[in-house]
């Protein structure tokens, strides 16, 4: 089926055109004959699917005819959970927009809000908004009684970065008859929730296995000792000459201190994580898209909205701690039906972890070693020696415990607490 077919107008047609799109992806050809139909949608899709031409062709194409008055009330809203998703969808909705006139803007943190409000004087369609900011512009008293369309994209990340009050709170002062769109890469209980709450008689497109990786990407885990991780990073993006190199990790900490050890070795790398300024993220991003940085270091809240364009590699310096978050990461490789590579470093306190990815995506993730960097044997888990000791040691330490509590105050018993809380797994790493 093509583009004409779906029954898109011809300035939408030739914009994507010259963007190279030939033939509609399999969730184009779905959603947009039903967004059409103004129907609601459940979209289970993955990353780099072609979601964005999904349902803004198809708004775009809606709201064409709208008269360019100022201060004319906003017709869509795309609500994403970060800036970064935020900017890339607004870029491509204005080069898919190029021949028309509709107005589309971007509201997102971290930009000044009075200058956002001029821009929304001057008449704006549609936006793309974080929920939290655009939660501030209805504050402000931002018109939204004409909306019609609202999309939820990427919800179950804004669902896990915490937004669900804010939509919780906009979704009721939208009116009352508007078509929902929620598209979702990952299918939890809590997307499934939300759903219930925002979409009436939703029309189901799934198409892909739950949760599944793109089938075109080759994955592999190295298994590697903790601190010979950043060697082999170097190593491998050395000694097989990657272009460019997405890396993720697990924390602001360690993405920190990866950005350092690269840099020693002599790599050109970026970084980009929630603790450094917009501008500066933007900037790197942009630099790393440019090629003239070869390596960019980013923890996960940065692997939403990341568009590089035939990304070919995307290293998992620590495996992300929701399995879900490993769809996304690996999903900025491979976009679009092209090949790309996804290699895990993994530690020997991330042997389980991977097991939990493999269940998530269905499928088995090759094991392997490099030369030179095998694990040395003799290097054991840190918290099996100490669950091995707790259990030696286990009666009494009990029995200690409960005589303790009965005649402890409210603070003891919280300092205890927090006591009990180190000899937990994850916080033995
Ligand atoms: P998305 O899933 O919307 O982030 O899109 C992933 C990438 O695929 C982006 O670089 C889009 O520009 C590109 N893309 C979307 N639709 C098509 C299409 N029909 N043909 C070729 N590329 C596409």
């Amino acid at each position: 089926m093509s583009f004409e077919k779906l029954g898109l107008i011809k300035p939408l047609l030739s914009a994507i055109s010259d963007l190279g799109y030939e033939n509609p992806t399999l969730i184009q050809k779905r959603a947009i004959p039903l967004v059409m139909a103004k129907s609601d949608i459940f979209a289970t899709a993955q990353t780099g699917t072609g979601k964005t031409a999904a349902f803004g062709l198809p708004i775009l194409q809606r709201f064409r005819n709208t008269q360019a008055t100022e201060n004319r009330p906003l017709k869509a809203v795309i609500l994403s959970p970060t800036r970064e998703l935020s900017i890339q969808i607004y870029e491509d909705l204005t080069n898919y927009a190029k021949n028309l006139k509709v107005a589309c803007a971007v509201l997102v943190g971290g930009k000044d809000i009075e200058s956002q409000q001029r821009t929304l004087k001057k008449g704006i369609d549609i936006v793309i908004a974080t929920p939290g900011r655009f939660l501030e512009h209805i504050e402000r008293n931002l018109d939204i009684s004409q909306v019609e369309i609202l999309v939820l994209d990427e919800a179950d990340r804004m669902l896990d970065m915490g937004f669900t009050k804010d939509i919780r709170k906009i979704h009721p002062l939208l009116p009352k008859k508007h078509q929902t769109l929620l598209f979702s890469a990952t299918y939890s209980d809590k997307v499934r929730k939300l759903s219930k709450l925002v979409l009436r008689s939703p029309a189901f497109i799934e198409t892909s296995k739950k949760n599944s990786t793109v089938d075109t990407i080759n994955q592999v885990a190295y298994l590697v000792d903790t601190d010979k991780k950043a060697a082999l990073l170097a190593y491998l993006i050395g000694s097989r000459n990657y272009p460019q190199v997405l890396v993720f990790t697990r924390t602001k900490v360690s993405a920190n201190e990866l950005f350092v050890e690269l840099q020693k070795d002599g790599l050109k790398c970026g970084l980009i994580h929630g603790d450094i300024p917009q501008a500066k993220r933007l900037k790197t991003l942009a630099l790393f898209k440019e090629m003239k940085i070869k390596v960019l270091v980013a923890t996960d809240i940065a692997s939403r909205g990341l568009d590089i364009e035939e990304l070919p590699y995307v290293i998992n310096y620590e495996l992300p701690s929701v399995a879900e978050d490993y769809v996304h990461r690996v999903g900025r490789t491979g976009r679009a039906g092209r090949d790309g590579e996804a290699i895990s470093l993994i530690d020997i306190y991330e042997k389980y972890d991977i097991r939990e990815i493999e269940r998530v995506i269905g499928q088995k993730i090759p094991q392997d070693t490099v030369e030179g960097f095998e694990p040395d044997p003799n290097i054991r888990r840190k918290d099996v020696d100490e669950k091995k000791l707790k259990s030696e040691h286990k009666k009494p330490e009990k029995k200690r415990e409960r005589k303790y509590n009965k005649n402890t105050s409210g603070l003891a018993k919280a300092k205890l607490s927090t006591k009990k809380r180190k000899t937990t797994k994850r916080d033995a790493k």
